[in-house]
């Protein structure tokens, strides 16, 4: 199967349902986008050479021409490599040169890029004549017939440690997690609207998949990424949106929600995921928004498809576990087993804290020539995803943190995850990492890293208090180092590398 084919059958079955969104604006019915793949497809084939198994970045900001060219890419059974549109351009050229891509499409500059990429690969705007051209190329007949498991998108890690690696997701890699997409998240409908908010380079894009086979609408905002006002409005206009959020875009809607007095009307679904949600965070966006979040917990090497913590068990308040649950990520998704190892790849009995382990048709076939990496990551068919977790005897796994980011004190495991979600609590603390600090008496020692409020002051005794309150005294922070923003990387994820690199330099800790 070729996943082009998803639009050709939708193309088919109803032609002149609205398809692409550019804000509130119609621009292409389903005929119309799939007209455009196939001659984009020829065009590609015909102009630029590109074949079967040849891979083509996209190297390009949110638009709708991103989805027209993923699909023309398809169209000619090549594989689609995203690349975030905010890396640098000597990290984007790594990408580029590492899969060995033909050709680069990028939004904007040709120049630019061809400059960053060192002419390693043709360079095409989509903004330029050479691209419209495409669009005359008489339209391919068909899809390019190709197997399951031909390589469909090259997904690279977003490389919080070493240089990203390049996840080899194919057919039916995207198959089984639209499938699961069905059963464990949310269920499509035409009248439903993928609004794609987060960079489509990631998993915001993935939800083009089950949009496309349910002639759903897709639509992208004029902004062409996240602003909450923009979001309420296009609540408003274009109605029934689903989106992807990662915590910290769930946090941002529901202030400007809260400033507003908006309830959430015309939004579907939030999926949220990718990063840890607080609690205390997710308990607001319900108590804003209603039964509107559905949580997903995956990783490139899976994408989006590990467990699910579904809408009805979100918005479930009367369940005497409820806030246990909500700190949790869910239960295994229907494609998937996921279990609790210890190092030897032994299954942990439930409550204790071990890797998670996945197996099923969603999980990748390996790193993109890295056969090293790909054999440390997948053995004896089993996934080791690097998080630690625990699943309980109901089967509801808590994410506790990466494998390298537990911190060992005095012999004993302490998850930053727990010691963060404490001083998130506190109202003067507005965002807090914690990572440990090399110690000759305890081994390690946790550092907290904290982002103060605005108009707020507190004093080291007072959150050293206040955790001890709350947590067993050798997991409170014994430093303290207030910033005015943690380092993040293009993802919104926390980069505790960063965090230790300005540990070791800064002497007087
Ligand atoms: P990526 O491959 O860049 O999507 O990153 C995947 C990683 O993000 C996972 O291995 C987890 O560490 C983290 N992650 C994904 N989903 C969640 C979630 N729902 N809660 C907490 N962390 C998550």
């Amino acid at each position: 199967m070729n996943l082009a084919d998803w639009l050709v059958r939708t193309a088919r079955l109803m032609p002149n349902a609205p398809a692409l969104l550019h804000g509130a604006r119609t621009v292409a019915t389903y005929s119309e986008w799939a007209d455009r793949a196939a001659r984009i497809g020829r065009g590609l084939r015909e102009a630029y050479g590109v074949a079967p198994g040849d891979r083509v970045a996209l190297f390009m900001a949110n638009s709708i021409d991103y989805l027209e060219v993923l699909y023309a890419i398809w169209f000619v059974g090549a594989v689609a490599v995203p690349i975030n549109h905010k890396l640098h351009g000597r990290e984007a050229a790594y990408i580029v040169s590492d899969s060995g891509a033909r050709l680069v499409l990028v939004s904007g500059d040709e120049r630019d890029a061809a400059a960053a990429f060192q002419n390693a690969a043709t360079v095409l705007s989509v903004e330029s004549g050479r691209y419209r051209e495409l669009c005359r190329y008489e339209p391919l007949s068909a899809p390019h017939a190709q197997a399951s498991d031909s390589l469909a998108w090259l997904f690279y890690t977003s490389g919080t440690t070493g240089s990203p690696k390049g996840v080899m997701l194919s057919v039916q890699n995207l198959q089984a997690m639209s499938f699961a997409y069905f059963v464990d998240v949310d269920e499509v409908r035409p009248e439903d609207a993928a609004l794609y908010a987060a960079p489509m380079s990631h998993g915001a894009g993935l939800y083009n998949f089950m949009h496309v086979a349910r002639g759903a609408r897709h639509c992208v905002p004029e902004s062409g990424g996240f602003d909450a006002a923009e979001i309420l409005a296009l609540a408003e206009t274009v109605g029934s949106l689903s989106m992807f959020a990662a915590p910290t875009m769930v946090r941002r809607l529901i202030q400007q929600a809260r400033a507003v007095g908006h309830s959430g009307d015309g939004i579907r679904t939030i999926v949220y995921g990718g990063g840890p949600m607080y609690v205390a965070d997710i308990e607001a966006a319900v108590e804003q928004f209603g039964p509107r979040f559905v949580q997903i917990y995956g990783q490139g090497e899976t994408p989006m498809t590990i467990t699910a913590l579904s809408r009805a068990l979100v918005a479930d308040r009367a369940h005497p576990r409820w806030r246990d649950r909500l700190g949790s990520v869910g239960v295994a998704q229907s494609c998937v087993d996921v279990r609790i190892a210890g190092p030897t790849g032994e299954t942990l009995p439930p409550g204790e804290t071990g890797e998670i382990l996945v197996r099923g048709p969603s999980v990748m076939d390996g790193y993109w020539n890295r056969p090293d990496a790909t054999a440390e990551t997948l053995r004896d068919g089993w996934l080791w995803t690097g998080d630690m977790g625990a699943m309980d005897e109901d089967g509801f796994v808590t994410l506790k943190d990466r494998s390298k980011d537990v911190i060992i004190s005095g012999g004993t495991n302490i998850y930053p995850r727990e010691v963060e979600e404490v001083l998130l609590r506190h109202d003067a603390v507005h965002g807090a990492s914690v990572i440990g600090r090399p110690s000759a008496e305890w081994g390690e020692d946790v550092v907290a890293f904290v982002v103060i409020t605005a108009d707020k002051s507190p004093s080291v005794d007072e959150l050293d208090a206040f955790c001890r309150e709350q947590i067993a005294r050798f997991k409170r922070p014994k430093h303290y180092v207030f910033v005015s923003a943690l380092p993040k990387n293009n993802y919104g994820k926390v980069l505790k590398t960063e965090l230790r690199r300005q540990l070791d330099a800064d002497a007087c800790l």
